[in-house]
C-alpha cells in the first residue's frame, strides 16, 4: 500500500511522502523487529507476555530504554555502559529539536522536564518519580540525571565559600557519595541499597534567556532511613557504608585516635572482608570537604562512629538477682565507647540497665533494673539514636551547602527516588510504610496522568470511550482514612500500650474494616497478620512487632545522657533541654501522645505529594532484569513479577488505548501539506467556519489514510480545543 503512494514523483511530494511512509511504519510496529520497537504501546496485542517479550528482544540487543507512553522502562543492565552517560550523548539530547524522536533514554525525560521549566508564558516545575525495586537502578538513574543537569544547565560562575571555589552542580553532585556512604548498605538484593527515600529539588534559574536556565541550587528531602540497620544487620547483609569505609580506611594515626586496631572485630559490623566499591574512604571525605564539613568536624563525626562500634561490643550478663542490674560482660567496650562518645561511664552503664520511672500522686522516682534483653534493646536503641540524628544533621548541613537564596531561582526540577512496591514472606511496619508510599504515588500518576488525558480529549472535542482505569482511593482509604484505617487502628494499640497487641490489631483490623474490598481474606497463617490487596498486588502483613515499631520509644534517660556528652559534635546533635523538664520517664498513664512513625510518614508524605501535585510529573520505572545482577540474563519471571507490580500493563493500556501520537495542526499541516496535490481537496467540514488553505491538507490527508490504509484518525477540528490533532491506530 506504501508502494503505491511512493510510486512516482519527486521533490517536495516525495519528502511528504517519505515522512508519512516513516510515521506509518512506526506507528504501525508490526513491520518493526520487536527489538526495535521502542514504545510498548506499539506492541500487539499489549499483554504481560508480549510487553516481556519485546523488552527481552531489546535487552539482548542491548537495549536498556523503552518508552511505554507516558512513561520510560529503565532495564538495568548490571554493566558498565559509558557510551550511554557521556557528555557527548548528553549535549546531542539537548542540542536536538526533538529528543523524542531520538532513541528513548533518562535524557529524554531530563531534556524534556528542562524545557518544560523554560514555558515562556509561566515557569512550570516539573518532577520526575523513579520508582522499582531494590537494585533495579533508582539512584544510578538519579544520579546520571543529575549529571545531566550538571551539564546543561552548568552555572556559569563558582561559589566562593568554605574556602573552596566551584560551581554550583559539581557540589550537588558531591552531596551523592556522601548520602550514599552514610545512608546505603549493602543488602541481599543490591551492594550499594539506599536505606532511605530521597527527594531531591534542583533548583532553576529559568529567568534567562529562555533555552539557558541555570541550576543554581538544590534542596534534599529524606524519608525513613532505615536506621535499625545500625545495631542490627543480617548476616548476610552488612552496616551502612560508612562504618565499612572508616575501619578500612582509616590512617595509622587514626586508627589509634578511633580505637580502631587493624582486624578488631565488631558484632555490628558483619562481614567486614568484603571488600565492595563502595568502600571508598577517600572519595567520602573528598565529597565532605567540598560541602564544607572540614577535616576536624569529619574526625568528629568518624571518632563518634567508632564510639557506636565500640557500644555495639558492650554484652550484658544477667545477675541472677531480679533486683540487681546486669553485669557488663567487657568493661574494655564500655570504657572504650564512653571514651570516644565523651560521654561520662557511669551514667552511661546505669543508662543502659536501669530504667527510672515517676509514678504515683507523688509522682515518686522509681529505679528499676532492666533485664539483660532490655539492656540490649536500650543500647541499640543509643546507637540508633545518635545515627538517625547525625543522619538528619549532615543532610541539613549538605542542604545550607547546596541551598540556592530563594530570590535565586524561579523553578525547579524533583527527582523522586523511593523504593518500589514490597512484598517478603515477612512483612511489618516497614513494608507497610514503603507500599503506603507506592499506593500515593500510583495514585497520583493516575490522577494525573490518565484523568488529564481523559479530560483534555474532553476538551478536544475528541470521542473515545473512556478506559475504566483502576483507581486505588479504595485501598488508601484502608490505609489511612478517616475516621478508621489501618493506621488509625495501629496509632490506638500504641496508645493503649497493652501486652496482646498483635493479636488485638489483627482481631480490631478484620472487624472495623472488614467491609473494605481491599482488606483481603486473612486464612491459613498461624501469626496474627492482616492482608492488603495493593493496587500492584496483595501482601500479608505481620503484627507482631509492628505496634512497638511504631512507637519507636526512646527512654527519655538516653536522651539525657547523651546531652551529658562533652563532644563538640554530639552537642550539637543533643543541645540540652532550655529548662529541665522531667528527669524520669512518666508512668503509662500520663504519658504524652507520642507521635507515632506512621503519623510522622504520613505527614511527610502528604507533604511530598503536595509539592509533586504542584509539578508536571514524569515517570521512569526501573526493571532488576536478575536477582543475582548479573549482565545479559533475563529472567522472565522475575520480569514478569515487576511489570505487575508496577501496574505496566495497565499504564501501557491505557496510554495505546488513548492517542499515542499528537501533532499540532501547525505541524501537520506543514509536514505533510506537499501530499495535498495527490488527492482531491475534502469536502469542507460543516462544524468549521470555512477553513483555510492549511486545514484542506490534512482533510486530504484524513481522506487517504482512511480508504487506503485503513489508519482512522481522530476529528479534526483545530477550532475547537488547543489546536491538537490526534491520531489512532
Ligand atoms: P536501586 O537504587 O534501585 O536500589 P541502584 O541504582 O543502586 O538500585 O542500582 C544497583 C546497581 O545496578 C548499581 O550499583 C549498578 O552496579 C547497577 N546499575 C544500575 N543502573 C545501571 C546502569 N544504567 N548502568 C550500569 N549499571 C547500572
Ligand atoms: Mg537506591
Amino acid at each position: 500500500m506504501l508502494q503505491q503512494v511512493n510510486g512516482h514523483s519527486s521533490g517536495s511530494d516525495a519528502q511528504g511522502r517519505e515522512s508519512l511512509r516513516e510515521d506509518l511504519q512506526e506507528f504501525l510496529g508490526g513491520e518493526v523487529p520487536l527489538h526495535q520497537l521502542d514504545d510498548l504501546t506499539k506492541v500487539n496485542p499489549v499483554t504481560l507476555e508480549t510487553v516481556l517479550r519485546c523488552l527481552q528482544a531489546r535487552y539482548t540487543a542491548d537495549t536498556f530504554y523503552t518508552n511505554a507512553g507516558c512513561t520510560l522502562v529503565a532495564l538495568n543492565p548490571f554493566k558498565p555502559v559509558p557510551q550511554l552517560y557521556s557528555p557527548e550523548l548528553m549535549r546531542e539530547y539537548h542540542a536536538a529539536p526533538q529528543p523524542q524522536k531520538l532513541k528513548p533514554h533518562i535524557f529524554t525525560v531530563g531534556e524534556q522536564t528542562y524545557r518544560n521549566v523554560r514555558s515562556l508564558i509561566e515557569p512550570v516545575n516539573q518532577s520526575i518519580v523513579v520508582s522499582g525495586e531494590s537494585g533495579a537502578g533508582k539512584t544510578w538513574t538519579s544520579r546520571c540525571l543529575m549529571k545531566f543537569y550538571a551539564v546543561v544547565a552548568a552555572s556559569p560562575t563558582s561559589w566562593e565559600s568554605h574556602k573552596i571555589a566551584e560551581r554550583i552542580e559539581q557540589r550537588i553532585l558531591n552531596s551523592n557519595p556522601v548520602m550514599e556512604a552514610f545512608g546505603n548498605a549493602c543488602t541481599l538484593r543490591n551492594n550499594n541499597s539506599s536505606r532511605f527515600g530521597k527527594f531531591i529539588q534542583l533548583q532553576l534559574n529559568s529567568l534567562l534567556v529562555p533555552r539557558d536556565h541555570q541550576m543554581t541550587g538544590a534542596a534534599i528531602q529524606t524519608y525513613l532511613l532505615e536506621k535499625t540497620r545500625v545495631a542490627c544487620q543480617d548476616s548476610t547483609e552488612r552496616n551502612f557504608h560508612i562504618f565499612y569505609q572508616i575501619c578500612k580506611g582509616a590512617s595509622a594515626d587514626e586508627r589509634l585516635q578511633w580505637h580502631l586496631p587493624e582486624g578488631a572485630a565488631f558484632s555490628w559490623l558483619p562481614n567486614p572482608e568484603r571488600t565492595l566499591e563502595e568502600d571508598c574512604f577517600e572519595v567520602t571525605r573528598e565529597a565532605m570537604l567540598h560541602l564544607g564539613i572540614d577535616a576536624p568536624t569529619q574526625n568528629n563525626i568518624f571518632q563518634a562512629l567508632a564510639g557506636l562500634l565500640h557500644l555495639g561490643n558492650i554484652r550484658f550478663a544477667d545477675s541472677g538477682d531480679e533486683a540487681q542490674p546486669c553485669r557488663p560482660m567487657d568493661d574494655g567496650a564500655v570504657r572504650t565507647s564512653a571514651l570516644l562518645l565523651r560521654l561520662p561511664e557511669d551514667p552511661l552503664l546505669e543508662t543502659l540497665r536501669i530504667r527510672t520511672i515517676r509514678a504515683g500522686r507523688q509522682q515518686q522516682v522509681f529505679r528499676k533494673p532492666c533485664s539483660q534483653a532490655e539492656c540490649d534493646t536500650r543500647r541499640d536503641c543509643l546507637a540508633k539514636l545518635v545515627y538517625a540524628r547525625l543522619f538528619d544533621w549532615l543532610v541539613s548541613v549538605i542542604n545550607s551547602s547546596v541551598c540556592a537564596d530563594p530570590a535565586s531561582w524561579t523553578t525547579f526540577i524533583g527527582l523522586l527516588d523511593v523504593y518500589g512496591f514490597e512484598s517478603f514472606p515477612h512483612n511489618s511496619l516497614e513494608q507497610l510504610c514503603i507500599n503506603y508510599a507506592n499506593e500515593k504515588l500510583q495514585q497520583h500518576f493516575v490522577a494525573h496522568y490518565l484523568r488529564a488525558q481523559q479530560e483534555e480529549y474532553a476538551v478536544e472535542g475528541l470521542e473515545w470511550s473512556f478506559v475504566n482505569y483502576q483507581d486505588n482511593q479504595t485501598c488508601l482509604d484502608l490505609i489511612e482514612g478517616s475516621p478508621i484505617s489501618i493506621c488509625s487502628l495501629i496509632n490506638e494499640e500504641c496508645r493503649l500500650n497493652r501486652p496482646s497487641s498483635a493479636a488485638q490489631l489483627q482481631t480490631r483490623i478484620e472487624s472495623a474494616l472488614a467491609g473494605s474490598p481491599c482488606l483481603g481474606h486473612n486464612k491459613l497463617s498461624p501469626e496474627p497478620s492482616f492482608v492488603v490487596l495493593h493496587y500492584a498486588g496483595s501482601v500479608r502483613y505481620h503484627t507482631v512487632g509492628l505496634v512497638e515499631k511504631n512507637k519507636d520509644p526512646i527512654p527519655p534517660e538516653l536522651t539525657r545522657l547523651l546531652q551529658q556528652s562533652q563532644d563538640t559534635l554530639l552537642k550539637v546533635l543533643f543541645p540540652a533541654d532550655p529548662e529541665e523538664k522531667s528527669q524520669e520517664e512518666p508512668s503509662g498513664q500520663s504519658r504524652a501522645p507520642v507521635l507515632t512513625v506512621v503519623s510522622k510518614f504520613k505527614a511527610s508524605l502528604e507533604q511530598l505529594l503536595q509539592v509533586l501535585q504542584a509539578t508536571t510529573p514524569h515517570y521512569i520505572r526501573c526493571i532488576k532484569p536478575n536477582s543475582q545482577g548479573r549482565a545479559q540474563a533475563l529472567h522472565r519471571e522475575e520480569v514478569l513479577n515487576q511489570l505487575e507490580a508496577c501496574g505496566l500493563v495497565e499504564t501501557i493500556h491505557i496510554s495505546a488505548a488513548g492517542f499515542p501520537i499528537r501533532v499540532s495542526h501547525r505541524t501537520f499541516v506543514e509536514r505533510y501539506a506537499s501530499l495535498r496535490r495527490l488527492h482531491p481537496r475534502a469536502p469542507p467540514d460543516p462544524h468549521s467556519p470555512s477553513p483555510d488553505e492549511g486545514h484542506s491538507a490534512p482533510w486530504a490527508l484524513v481522506d487517504f489514510a482512511v480508504s487506503r490504509l485503513r489508519i482512522s484518525f481522530g476529528s479534526l477540528c483545530p477550532q475547537r480545543g488547543t489546536g491538537q490533532l490526534e491520531v489512532v491506530r
